[in-house]
């Protein structure tokens, strides 16, 4: 069944996807739409818009959208830690960082092993502090998101920034371009998407789930889905597991099984979600040009 903002698969999406909402375009005129941020305390959403070097803002309250920052380095993911901070990841500086509570900014990572980032692309913290990102070519690729450079480090990792030492530690290794990740709501696994088939032929399109030590290592990283639209970029999970996930045609929903069981259509080629609204349900939707949101009859996941 497909509705004008739903394509029910499996009859397990009919719980989520109620037949009288409809998608919602909030703002357009980006270039590429990425990093959504949720701010429950201030009901506004952060977003990047890599290529204009900026970083939006949209407030729920009147529904009226700011610029937050520009420049500011080719922002690219985002996330708020426990404590309420945005956390970011800065393609042009090719750091990790992190606004803290009186306006001063404080770099988490720019460097592995003494050379420097490639050009940090999402971001997640977990519930113990430990900060957790991907590290692929995207912001050095070429001079549109980024500056052109060549990696030093040579590969594009997973790293994981201790939250008592601060050292920076690859956790993962073999992606040919780590991009989204998101923890289970136990914070058990890890789901990280490889969009390497930009850059080789019939390359990784898929999510990966690993399981998390309590030590921060992973261990038993298995396929988790494979795309059948485009490219899985960023992502978020329910209280129910559930991975909604930016592809192609719109965002995808996939059980903890790993079903593919509904779409939410949007028209343009989707880059990262996030779960908004003071009850988490609206779920926000980077998609190349756009900003949209639909509301999902289920809620962001409740970490410990
Ligand atoms: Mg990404």
């Amino acid at each position: 069944m497909i509705t004008d903002t739903f394509d029910v698969i499996d009859k397990r999406f009919t719980r989520y996807a109620m037949g009288n909402v409809h998608r919602e375009v909030l703002h357009t005129g980006m270039r590429w739409a990425e990093g959504p941020a949720y701010f429950p305390a201030g009901k506004f959403l952060l977003w990047s818009d890599i290529p204009n070097d900026r970083i939006m803002r949209f407030d729920e309250t009147d529904n009226s959208v700011s610029v937050f920052q520009s420049p500011c380095g080719n922002h690219n993911g985002h996330t708020v830690d426990p404590e309420g901070r945005l956390v970011s990841c800065e393609h042009r500086n090719r750091r990790v960082s992190r606004i803290e509570i009186d306006g001063s900014l404080t770099v988490l990572a720019s460097h592995f092993d003494g050379k420097r980032l490639n050009s940090p692309n999402d971001v997640v913290v977990k519930s113990d502090g430990s900060i957790w990102f991907t590290d692929p070519t995207y912001g050095i690729d070429g001079d549109y998101e980024g500056d052109k450079a060549d990696s030093e480090i040579g590969g594009s990792h997973v790293y994981r920034i201790d939250p008592q030492s601060g050292a920076v530690s690859a956790v993962a290794t073999d992606f040919v371009k780590p991009n989204g990740l998101a923890f289970s709501p136990d914070e058990s696994l890890l789901y990280i998407a490889d969009t390497g088939a930009t850059h080789v032929e019939d390359g990784p399109r898929h999510i990966r789930v690993f399981d998390v030590s309590d030590s921060g290592t992973l261990a038993n990283g298995r396929l988790f889905a494979t795309s059948t639209a485009g490219l899985f970029d960023g992502f978020r999970l329910d209280v129910d597991g559930n991975i909604w996930t930016s592809a192609g045609d719109g965002v995808h929903c996939y059980t903890p099984d790993g079903d593919l069981i509904g779409k939410i259509l949007t028209g343009e080629v989707v880059a990262n979600v996030e779960f908004g609204g003071i009850k988490r349900n609206r779920l926000y939707i980077c998609a190349t040009t756009s900003l949209q949101a639909v509301y999902l009859n289920t809620r962001a996941a409740r970490r410990p």
